[in-house]
């Protein structure tokens, strides 16, 4: 599935792919496809099966 969020770093717009089959509550690093650097992607979803994300800087 996929999710668009913002990078925290540079923020710009950015795809991230959940996989459902992980769980309602997903936490894992993906660099930015843009700036290279490591965002914290933290995924959960709604009563409906619907996912949010938040995405956290990686590096303080
Ligand atoms: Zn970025």
């Amino acid at each position: 599935m996929e999710i668009e969020t913002e990078c925290p770093y540079c923020g710009e717009p950015i795809t991230v792919w959940i996989d459902p089959g992980g769980g309602s509550r997903q936490r894992y690093v993906e660099d930015c496809s843009v700036c290279c650097r490591p965002i914290e992607i933290g995924a959960r979803a709604d009563d409906d099966g619907r996912y949010e994300v938040d995405a956290a800087r990686d590096d303080d």
